[in-house]
């Protein structure tokens, strides 16, 4: 084996999995009840992973409360995703999804409950029966603490399955040798300041999104992208990092989200008219259309003068209708946060809401079994040896170009699990063993850490990211234009010119937050480039990406709503050497069932 240079400390797992929200845990469930020797490395304490914010609900088609099935919900979301979504994948996940909820049910998860025992399920933006004909009940919840629940279900089983957690650990890097197999991530002891080596044959990334590359997100402030960087760095393309979803109703001002289960609850958007002016825009799904048309259609009413309060410039979200007694039985979060964030009683009056960023559709490129895949020799999928990613961080694709709600959730259960049942067959088909590590394993995490101890002058990094995160907001907002995201690419670049000259003030060890906030913006740029990058290039609208400059009618005969098919059906990946795009076609056929063919994606 080779000799490592320095003098770094090293720990050997079969696998190492980076992220202990939803998808981190699910994979580390099947891998830890298959006696595998399995770390999970986290920021935070596990239940205090982004996943626990979750309120609205996960998707899987019981037909418990309505007629329902998977056909509908994976037309449902091809449709969703505007036909950007990989149908392969989409299958697969809406076919699982019954069979990863029951599941989430044995180990114990807290659904609500219906009359008759069944799990209660409530509606959601964009989920439809027979088609898109009206509004489906597919969400299953506990109350609207769904992540909640599910979160601390899905620890508590870890627990007992004896899966090894390393709390308060950074990974910073990953590990590749010259071949670019992986083998393993170099990470921060936060406690101590030390870095480690932690040897896998295995590594998974499940780190999570990168909504804090925004300055008015529903994101946790641990949502710096991480495992995006990481990968970005070590040569990996980031794929689709012009889709983010804006949700309709982020608290105006405070930007904590409030579920679309209120609205699944019956709550209406209202302008300053007091007009339900969804009904004008999507005659059939009316406040529950898809998160992307919602967004726009409330940003079209502030902007024509229709917005409420002395500024014209936010939406009511009205549930005074509904009654204290379901308010405070189905949506007991959401009254609180009202009376927190809002100064409002939910049950007697409207609450101020505005379109916040709230999750990415794109990030590191993997098949249906969660491993990564790159375009090389010829094949747009190879696989990278030793790297699997589950998760918001993952890009497999199945939320295309828009997420449906609650289809997130559910994601993280059916691809944890894949991954890590894929994981397990391969160590039952084969003995897997430690590739030798290169010489100098460490020492691009050493470097990067060595030169934010040495500076003496340079920005501080909550500067830097801030002005990335205003840069963000402006340039690749719920409306963009292609002049504002040309010049966003200039604006980022000369940020990441600022990030390499970050400095850190208190050079200390043990629990140095400013360094882990440094390493973190690092992280952070990646995405961000990749993001305004992605975004500039792709000349239509689709899904979340709207350009004002591409904008037709439902009837335009050639691009019917700027959508073009012809030329950009296909998926974006990024580098982040050389800053330079590359595509890849969608997958437009399914496993077992036919095509959803393209059409006006009207609701
Ligand atoms: C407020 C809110 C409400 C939502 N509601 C719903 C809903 O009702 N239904 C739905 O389907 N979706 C919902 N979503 C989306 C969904 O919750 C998320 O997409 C999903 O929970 C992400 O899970 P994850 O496992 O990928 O990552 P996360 O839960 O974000 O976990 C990431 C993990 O990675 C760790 N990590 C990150 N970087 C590092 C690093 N460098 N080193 C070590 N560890 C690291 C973190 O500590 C954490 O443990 C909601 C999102 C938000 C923000």
């Amino acid at each position: 084996m080779a000799e490592i240079k320095t003098s770094v400390p090293r720990r050997r797992f079969d696998v190492v999995i980076v992220g202990a929200g939803g998808s981190g845990m699910r994979a580390s469930l099947q891998l830890a009840r298959a006696g595998l020797n399995v770390a999970v490395l986290s920021k935070v304490f596990p239940t205090r992973s982004h996943t626990v914010a979750a309120q609205g609900g996960i998707g899987a088609s019981l037909g418990n409360m309505s007629e329902d099935n998977w056909h509908y919900h994976f037309y449902d979301t091809v449709k969703g995703s505007d036909w950007l979504g990989d149908q392969d994948a989409i299958e697969f996940m809406c076919r699982e999804a019954p069979k990863v909820v029951y599941e989430l049910e044995h180990f114990g998860m807290p659904f609500d409950r219906n009359a008759d025992g069944t799990i209660y399920q409530r509606p959601f933006g964009g989920h439809t029966a027979n088609y898109g004909e009206k509004p489906v009940q597919r969400a299953c919840a506990a109350a609207d603490r769904t992540g909640h629940a599910m979160l601390h279900t899905l620890y508590q089983q870890n627990v007992k399955a004896r899966t090894q957690f390393f709390v308060e650990w950074m990974a910073l890097d990953l590990i590749r040798d010259s071949e670019g197999d992986v083998l393993g991530v170099t990470a921060l002891e936060m406690e101590t300041g030390e870095v480690y080596i932690l040897e896998a044959k295995t590594t998974l990334f499940a780190t999570g999104g990168a909504g804090r590359i925004y300055a008015a997100s529903t994101n946790a402030f641990i949502n710096t992208g991480d495992g995006l960087g990481m990968a970005a760095r070590a040569g990996i393309p980031l794929e689709d990092m012009e889709f983010w979803q804006f949700h309709p109703t982020g608290v105006a001002g405070a930007g904590v989200l409030l579920t679309e289960g209120c609205r699944g609850e019956g709550a209406i958007l209202r302008n300053v008219n007091g007009e339900r002016f969804m009904e004008r825009y999507a005659p059939t799904l009316k406040d529950l259309a898809p998160r992307d048309f919602v967004s726009r259609c409330m940003d079209q009413e502030i902007k024509e003068g229709r917005g409420c309060g002395p500024n014209k410039d936010y939406i009511n979200l009205d549930m005074t209708h509904l009654g204290g007694d379901t308010i405070l039985k189905r949506l007991p979060s959401v009254f609180e946060i009202g009376h927190n964030f809002a100064n409002v009683d939910i049950t007697k009056e409207p609450i101020p809401v505005v379109p916040t960023i709230h999750y990415q559709m794109g990030g590191i490129p993997t098949n249906i079994h969660g491993q990564v895949v790159v375009p090389k020799n010829g094949n747009p999928n190879a696989v990278v040896n030793g790297l699997y990613a589950v998760g918001e961080c993952s890009c497999v694709s199945v939320h295309g170009a828009n997420r449906l709600g609650t289809n997130s959730l559910l994601d993280l259960l059916v691809f944890g699990r894949a991954a890590g049942n894929h994981i397990v067959d391969a160590f039952k088909r084969a003995d897997q063993a430690h590739k030798p590590l290169p010489a100098d394993a460490a020492d691009y995490s050493l470097s990067r850490i060595a030169r934010l101890d040495g500076s003496s002058s340079g920005e501080y990094a909550q500067d830097v990211a801030n002005d990335l995160r205003n840069t963000m907001q402006k340039h690749a907002a719920v409306f963009r234009t292609q002049e504002l995201m040309t010049a966003g690419t200039v604006e980022v670049a000369k940020l990441r010119e600022r990030v390499a000259n970050i400095t850190l003030k208190d050079k200390s060890k043990v629990f140095n937050t400013a360094r882990i906030e440094a390493l973190e913006v690092e992280n952070l740029i990646e995405s961000a480039q990749a993001t305004i990058e992605s975004a500039a290039a792709r000349h239509e609208c689709r899904g979340a990406h709207t350009v004002k400059d591409y904008e037709r009618g439902a009837d335009d005969p050639q691009f019917p709503l700027g959508r073009n098919d012809a030329e950009w059906m296909k998926h974006t990946l990024w580098y982040s050497q050389g800053n330079r795009l590359e595509y890849k076609p969608v997958n437009l056929k399914p496993l077992t069932v036919d095509s959803v063919p393209p059409k006006v994606r009207t609701f």
